[in-house]
């Protein structure tokens, strides 16, 4: 791959990399006030089913986004590596190139298309 394209690729990633770093700070944050928020009030069954319900859900939602954007980031950090090295771009299963486009739309893809389906089950 020419080197422009790295590069552009590179700036992306550790952009990428900047935004999940303090996504996933604000959700440690998040996490902490809602713990914190929790108080043993006087509430009626009602409230209290329908505050937990609520809390619960959130709770849940942040766990998710928490795991996506740690799953994200790591990935994001393997291809910074993979620039590092001078293997980014070529699939880390059969060794072929990653298709451009591909790379495009998911710049921290580390299997190309075809090991991708497979991995899959397509
Ligand atoms: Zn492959």
């Amino acid at each position: 791959m020419d080197k422009k394209k790295v590069a552009s690729f590179k700036k992306n990633l550790s952009e990428e990399k900047v935004r999940l770093e303090k996504e996933l700070r604000e959700i440690e944050v998040g996490n902490l006030n809602q713990s914190q928020s929790v108080t043993s009030g006087e509430n009626s069954y009602e409230d209290h089913f329908a505050d937990s319900g609520t809390a619960t859900f959130e709770r849940e939602r942040d766990l998710s986004l928490d795991r996506n954007a740690r799953d994200i980031l790591a990935r994001v950090r393997q291809a910074l590596d993979r620039i590092e090295n001078g293997t980014y771009g070529i699939c880390t299963h059969c060794g072929k190139e990653i298709d451009l486009a591909r790379l495009e739309a998911l710049p921290y893809a580390d299997l190309c298309i075809v090991c991708k389906k497979k991995e899959e089950g397509w």
